[in-house]
């Protein structure tokens, strides 16, 4: 990973930002591309009390600041009340009638908010690789290191083998590995073919070589091909990160959305360049799952044009200082860029929906500077916990069902150790994950 980063950084030194979407960069862009506490045996304590729901299936969480979502006032002192994996009850102490010989996990000094969603995450580094056979510990410690630590319930993949991402889809559906919702797209759609040096140092996993969307029947076939077997949706690159950095076709681009949304399924896209982020828009894709830092600040014709088309922005901020960090003066560039698209984007009234990147380039999995750049683009706390909740369960039709904290509702929950409305680096600072009523995930003390 480093010795990518350093290709990278080297083969930038002597460019122009907007030169750099090069050759020389392509080892970056196509990483982008791409339990120990074995959990909790629900039934050690918690504070004195049981830590799961007990066979009636309640759970009670106490004392703590609940932000039901994003727009409402907080209740302090708050009560949450869990049966049978919804939400039964919610309010302030002495509002909500507490059943008696219920468990209860005392939330005082502690921050509940509905569970988080990483719209942009990947399983394919090579240690997801063969997902049926890995010991449930090492999985489980995987998916604990990556996600459920950082309060993620639910997650989109925008790129592996369906086949095994579907796996460990599997594995946590069934109870075996406590994990969150994942949704994935199987792998890319792609314009361009990847030299096989590139895939081998990305440390992903090799997988059969996939057709090269080249018209729109092509297009076509090869979305089929993925929406066929299962998956939630599609991801394809807008441009070639490689020389001759071709951008794909209004036709082929249609040709993919068309047939998405014939299944109601989203469509994102990895937009690459000012070219690629236009074409995508006027295709009619849904979701842009990276700001373009090699195109320079986004006038008012692109965010017209994003507006216009009602896209979400997904804009994986950490990723690019992450893949830069041993090239200070782009990385800083970048990153500037970076944070002024979010803050048009904002301004111009746009949706955002956080996510990460993880696991393609990054495996530093810590989503605090992400937060920490959000802000800067200007980010309130709220606009943060909208892109974490309300957001993405709006933009993927689970409004009725996740996203806030309201009865009837599952119980998705995070429970913060602070107040990430003092400081917004506190959404990732998870002391429970909470999923269908249950724990999945309590951070060491
Ligand atoms: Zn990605």
């Amino acid at each position: 990973m480093k010795r990518d980063a350093n290709q990278c950084a080297k083969s930038c030194e002597d460019r122009t930002p907007l030169s750099c979407a090069s050759p020389g960069l392509r080892n970056c862009v196509i990483l982008v591309l791409g339990f120990a506490i074995l959990l909790s045996n629900l039934s050690h304590p918690i504070n004195g009390q049981t830590r799961d729901s007990k066979p009636d299936g309640q759970l009670v969480l106490t004392g703590a600041t609940i932000y039901a979502s994003p727009t409402e006032n907080p209740i302090t002192n708050g009560v949450v009340v869990i049966r049978d994996g919804k939400i039964a009850a919610i309010g302030h102490r002495g509002s909500v009638r507490v059943p008696n010989g219920v468990a209860t996990v005392n939330c005082s000094g502690l921050t509940i908010t509905a569970g988080f969603w990483n719209s942009h995450v990947h399983f394919s580094k090579q240690k997801w690789a063969d997902a049926a056979n890995i010991p449930a510990p090492d999985l489980a410690a995987q998916i604990q290191e990556m996600l459920t630590r950082y309060g993620f319930t639910s997650v989109f993949d925008l790129g592996s083998p369906w086949e095994n991402t579907r796996r460990i889809r599997e594995r946590i559906e069934s109870g075996e590995i406590p994990g969150p919702r994942i949704r994935s797209t199987g792998e890319m759609l792609l314009g361009f073919s990847v030299p096989e040096e590139i895939l081998r140092a990305s440390g992903t996993m090799r997988v059969t070589p996939q057709p090269v969307v080249a018209n729109p029947g092509e297009a076509l076939a090869a979305s089929k091909k993925r929406l066929d077997p299962g998956t939630d949706g599609l991801k394809m690159y807008a441009a070639s990160p490689f020389s001759p950095f071709a951008i794909l076709s209004g036709e082929v681009i249609r040709a993919v959305v068309d047939e998405a949304h014939r299944r109601n399924k989203p469509v994102f896209v990895h937009p690459q360049s000012r070219g690629g982020l236009l074409a995508a828009v006027a295709g009619g894709v849904d979701v842009i799952a990276h700001t373009t830092p090699i195109s320079g600040p986004w006038d008012e014709s692109v965010l017209a044009a994003m507006r216009q088309a009602k896209v979400a922005l997904i804009p994986t901020l950490k990723v690019w200082t992450y893949l830069l960090r041993d090239r200070a003066s782009l990385r800083d560039q970048w990153t500037r860029t970076n944070v002024s698209q979010l803050r048009a984007w904002l301004a111009s009234g746009g949706m955002v929906l956080f996510g990460t990147d993880v696991d393609a380039g990054m495996d530093d999995y810590d989503p605090g500077e992400e937060y920490a750049l959000m802000a800067d683009a200007g980010m309130t706390f709220r606009q943060i916990l909208s892109s974490l909740t309300t957001a993405p369960v709006e933009k993927f039709g689970e409004s009725g069902r996740l996203g806030r904290i309201a009865p009837g509702l599952v119980a998705d929950l995070v429970v913060l150790s602070g107040d990430p409305s003092r400081d917004v680096r506190v959404f990732a600072a998870v002391r429970y994950t909470i999923r269908d009523g249950k724990v999945i995930y309590r951070a060491a003390r």
